[in-house]
């Protein structure tokens, strides 16, 4: 936490736009609402729409619904609006100005400055910082927060990763993604590495595959123009769900610090069996919901896939021949984000055929339920040796969960990157799906299914899973 004498800016870029309004503004509200944020903080929107500060305050406060008053004039008066380019140095200059001269002599300036831009301007918005001077430490903190996605390809984000260093020191970059917020998400790890009657089975000689799905009931919602840029490889699966399988498969880290976590996240992700895009046709299926080309934005017969499952191998000791099966989709029947382990039948049938179509299985559920499941089998009360599955279930008390974005960007302003990803992590994970978004784009395979919305997405996917596995949802335990 920064100290009485220090002032602290955060500076969001893009500030009349739709992540500032729902996630943003209402983020820091509760922040400053709750007392966590230093005394002496304020928060200025750039953007290049015409605004005064009450204007902005009041497309804040939109936001940020049904609050007291006097805890919205509490947030308000610490709210102003800088009319400007991001990408133009000589505003930017003027803005660095206009915060420097509201420390007084001595006091530290410390500032984050949130990039909430289209990605297409990250590039000119952080050379307009640096020209301008308002990333030079001299007399504060400067952090820079950017949004995902980062890169649209293991090349882009490279590029991208070579400027941000030749602007910025490692330790003063967060690239967010908000599911790495989530409490249920960070839980993984105290799940993994605050028990030790997990670890002893944590790996192949008891788990027979990890399944890790992100389901959405929900279509392109008006965002189709957005999403048909990107498609489900590169909103979905590069990002959230890359990083939960580098949670539930990396090594224990030597500390809780933010860079030993990120080395094990790193080291996981590299050892993920690089596969040219050949193999990557077998290695996935890829569909697109009935009535998706309809949507507005989308464009006529367009290919982009709304829903899609790969399957992925790790190279290391602990997880060789292990498949992982990561799926993603819209308007299919049910929302839903978990990761589903399944371990490896008994050896031996002692009580019949049963008790084989029952292997255990561990379900960390991230969203909208929020807990623990595992599925064990029993006996049935009464004569004979009839089997039967139970689970054991834990669920987070409900109204204790701290929004993702909350948490994050308060990190952020306390410097702790330890729930962001570092220029390593995201390179590796644009390379694992570099060639799934080759076979899928440029060579148009494998087919594309189309699937009814409300269903379960292409049941070609299913096969994907291999010998006979079926999904494992926390419905179905
Ligand atoms: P929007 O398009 O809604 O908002 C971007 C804002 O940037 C616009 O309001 C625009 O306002 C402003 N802008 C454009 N050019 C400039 C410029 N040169 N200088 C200053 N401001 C500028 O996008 P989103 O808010 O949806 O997304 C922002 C970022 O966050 C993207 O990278 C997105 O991928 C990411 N993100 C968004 C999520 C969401 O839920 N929306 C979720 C996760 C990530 P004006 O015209 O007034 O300048």
């Amino acid at each position: 936490m920064a100290d009485r004498n220090s002032r602290v800016t955060v500076v969001i870029l893009g500030a009349s736009g739709d992540l500032t309004q729902r996630k943003l503004g209402p983020a820091f509200f509760n922040l400053l609402d709750s007392g966590a944020l230093p005394d002496l903080c304020s928060f200025i929107g750039v953007a290049r729409s015409d605004y005064s500060d009450d204007r902005f305050r009041n497309y804040l406060r939109k936001g940020v619904g049904e609050v007291k008053n006097s805890s919205w004039e509490a947030f308000a008066a610490r709210v102003s609006y800088f009319r400007g380019s991001s990408t133009d140095a000589t505003a930017m200059k003027i803005m660095d100005a206009q915060i420097s001269a509201r420390c007084s002599e001595g006091q530290a300036d410390n500032r984050v400055y949130h990039l909430a831009l289209k990605p297409s301007l990250y590039r000119d918005t952080l050379t307009a910082l640096a020209e301008s001077g308002s990333l030079d430490e001299s007399s504060g903190t400067r952090r820079v927060v950017i949004e995902k996605p980062f890169g649209t390809d293991y090349k882009s984000a490279r590029e991208l990763n070579s400027l941000v260093h030749s602007l910025l020191s490692e330790d003063q970059v967060f690239r967010i993604d908000h599911y790495l917020g989530k409490d249920t998400v960070q839980n993984i790890l105290v799940f993994r590495f605050a028990n030790t009657i997990f670890e002893p089975v944590w790996n192949r000689n008891y788990i027979d595959h990890v399944q890790i799905s992100a389901l959405e009931d929900l279509g392109v919602e008006g965002r189709g123009a957005f999403y048909d840029g990107a498609g489900v490889l590169r909103d979905m699966v590069q990002s959230h769900l890359m990083h939960l399988m580098a949670l539930v498969a990396m090594e224990p880290p030597v500390s809780s610090a933010a860079d030993a976590l990120r080395n094990e996240k790193s080291k996981v992700l590299s050892a993920v069996r690089q596969i040219d895009s050949k193999s990557a046709i077998d290695n996935s299926v890829r569909g697109q919901y009935e009535g998706y080309l309809d949507e507005p934005g989308v464009e006529a017969g367009s290919p982009t896939a709304t829903f899609g499952a790969i399957r992925l191998f790790i190279d290391n000791w602990r997880w060789q021949g292990v498949p992982f099966i990561l799926r993603s989709g819209k308007a299919l029947n049910r929302k839903t984000t978990e990761i589903a382990i399944e371990f490896q039948r008994p050896p031996q049938s002692l009580f019949g055929v049963t008790s084989d179509l029952m292997p255990n299985r561990l379900n960390i559920s991230i969203q909208p339920d929020e807990g623990v499941h595992i599925r064990f089998v029993n006996k049935t009360p009464g004569s004979g040796n009839r089997l039967a599955a139970e689970s054991l279930n834990f669920h987070f008390p409900s109204g204790v969960i701290r929004d993702a974005y909350e948490r994050l960007l308060l990190d952020a302003i306390e410097g702790d990157a330890t729930h962001f990803n570092r220029d390593d992590e995201i390179e590796f994970s644009w390379k694992i799906i570099d060639p799934f978004i080759e076979s899928w784009i440029e060579r148009n395979q494998p087919a594309l299914h189309k699937y009814e919305v409300g269903s379960s997405g292409p049941p070609a996917a299913e096969k994907l899973l291999g010998n006979g596995r079926t999904w494992m949802l926390t419905d179905d335990i």
